[in-house]
């Protein structure tokens, strides 16, 4: 099979290949063309997974298929944009039919329960590597960017956390655990839910917001940096699942959650006033600590004692001591 029906075959035909609200051009041009409404700003945001570095080189296709676009468009939701499509950039080793049906299927799942449109991409020879770039919307001046927190705001998450990284050695076959504690992490792993819903109801409320991909202390710091203050995580509200505790205890379950990577949920600071009008909109969330003046993240047990870790998240270019 030639790259050009292949493409045809796997993509351009693909349920979410089809034209919709917000794409005048799909694939088959030189450039696809979206369309905003006018005052709407464009998001636009990339993620490269690499097999051996992101994922396990025998993963299953349509596994990863549902996990690439929902990775990707974790940054949208973070931003609070409205999803409008993605393109693709897939390297691949060889063409393997079944690979790319389960690849595509896996996609095409994940691309309808965000509502993404795929737009187009690339086909190249070489080691297994996806790149998906995702393309949202949202009104002038109420994307949740990084740099808006201000001291007295509640820090804030949009689920439980750890999951994924609890998941990882059962993903990589280094662990075992019963169907019940495994199936939730493992279903979080291999398909993280784009918090759209939650992205788009903190518009104009949260002051600022990040998806957590690389561990929470490590993303807060993201947001302590970015908007000059310091955040204060209180051990003992760290929302962890049930399965996470089985799994690790409840002290490694903390770890998880806090150094763990791959959540894909929200962090967001707010102003303490927003928090009521937002419950009441049916907005599920959980508060774990408060913006002050300081500088940095820092961790606290339930007496208020510090008990940052020095060891925040996973960097594929380690800093230099
Ligand atoms: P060009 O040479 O102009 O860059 P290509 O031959 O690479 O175009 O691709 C032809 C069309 O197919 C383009 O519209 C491109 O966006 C689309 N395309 C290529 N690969 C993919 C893919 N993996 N998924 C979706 N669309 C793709
Ligand atoms: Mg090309």
């Amino acid at each position: 099979m030639g790259e050009f029906e292949l493409i045809r075959h796997y993509f351009a035909a693909a349920a979410c290949a089809r034209a919709g609200e917000g794409v005048a051009l799909g694939i088959g041009d030189d450039c696809a063309l979206l369309a905003l409404a006018p005052g709407e700003q464009m998001a636009v945001s990339t993620d490269t997974l690499v097999a051996g570095v992101h994922f396990p080189e025998g993963a299953d296709p349509l596994l990863l298929g549902q996990r690439a676009l929902a990775v990707a468009a974790s940054d949208l939701a973070a931003m609070g944009a409205s999803p409008l499509g993605f393109t693709l950039a897939l390297t691949l080793p060889s063409v393997s039919a079944q690979w790319l049906e389960g690849f595509a299927s896996g996609l095409d799942a994940m691309a309808e329960r965000c509502a993404l449109r795929l737009v187009g991409g690339d086909t190249t020879r070489g080691p297994l590597s996806l790149t998906l770039t995702v393309f949202g919307s949202l009104p002038q001046g109420l994307a949740l960017t990084r740099s808006g927190a201000r001291p007295g705001d509640l820090l804030c998450v949009g689920g439980r956390l750890g999951n994924a990284a609890g998941a990882l050695p059962l993903v990589l076959g280094q662990r075992r655990a019963a169907p019940d504690v495994a199936g939730p992490l493992l279903a979080h792993y291999w398909s993280p839910l784009p918090q759209f819903v939650l992205g788009q109801a903190l518009r104009g409320r949260a002051s600022a917001a990040l998806d957590i991909s690389d561990g929470l202390l490590a993303d807060c710091g993201h947001i302590a940096t970015a908007s000059k203050v310091g955040l204060r995580v209180e051990r003992e509200r760290l929302p962890v699942s049930n399965a996470l505790q089985s799994l690790l205890g409840l002290e490694g379950a903390w770890a998880a959650a806090l150094s763990g990577g791959d959540d894909y949920v929200l962090a967001f600071t707010l102003p303490p006033e927003e928090e009521a009008t937002l419950r009441a909109e049916g907005a599920v969330f959980f508060v774990i600590g408060q913006v002050n003046a300081g500088e940095g993240v820092t961790l606290v047990d339930r007496h208020g004692q510090d008990i940052t870790p020095t060891i925040r998240g996973y960097q594929h270019f380690a800093e230099t001591p």
